[in-house]
């Protein structure tokens, strides 16, 4: 059990395919182990294996109900169209709107080496398609209707790591940033908290002065 460092935005191999997993060993266990820890750790609700430096086909993800371990996950059907508000463990300090499928429905094997398939909607269709889409080397800020600093820093970060971001492989898309407002106000500084994470529910919810977004929470994924 580990906690593994995470790639940032501007790190090549976040551009990258994950390649599919043929065999369930005792090192895809312990990686998918290490994936949870950080997680955690980071108050993420999802974490793709990319993001730790690992090009395999492995996600995890906890929305509040258990810790899932997918492997080799696809989407198999898409129905639909919804916003959602993600922001990213590999993009600190930034959040984003993204058209999303109302509904999916997820292949996968779990950690059993079980075939599973799922119907998702709502907060772990908004995990799943966003760490679908790490396996295939996209980050959400490639693909968002609008993405904006975040108005709040968990663990109290300052700001400025986004001048270091402006040096690596994507600063189109970091730089010209300043003057965009924050989303969703108030909402969106309290979901930025680690506290907010799992209750979209909470104070943050009330303030939301956007609510067909529906929550304005904007958990790290
Ligand atoms: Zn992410």
């Amino acid at each position: 059990m580990a906690i593994r460092s995470l790639r940032l935005i501007g790190d090549e191999l976040l551009a990258k395919k994950s390649r599919r997993v043929d065999k369930i060993d005792e090192r895809i266990l312990a990686i998918l182990e290490d994936m949870a820890d950080t997680m955690y750790e980071s108050n993420g609700i999802g974490l793709a294996a990319v993001q730790v430096g690992i090009l395999r086909s492995l996600i995890v993800a906890d929305i509040g109900e258990g810790i899932m371990k997918l492997i080799n996950a696809e989407i198999i059907s898409r129905e639909g169209e919804e916003s959602s508000i993600e922001a990213c463990l590999s993009v600190p300090g930034y959040q984003g709107v993204v058209i999303r499928p109302e509904k999916i429905v997820v292949s996968y094997t779990d950690e059993n080496g079980q075939s599973i398939v799922l119907e998702a909607q709502g907060p772990l269709k908004r995990v799943l398609c966003h760490e679908i889409d790490h396996l295939d080397g996209i980050l959400y800020n490639q693909i968002a209707e609008s993405f904006y600093e975040a108005t709040l820093q968990a663990e109290g970060e300052e700001l400025d790591e986004s001048e270091e971001l402006g040096e690596g492989e994507e600063p189109e898309d970091l730089e010209g940033l300043e003057g965009v407002e924050a989303h969703g106000g108030a909402g969106a500084a309290q979901a930025e908290s680690g506290e907010a994470v799992s209750s979209a529910d909470g104070p943050g919810a009330e303030n939301a002065s956007d609510g067909e977004l529906g929550s304005d929470s904007a958990e790290a994924l």
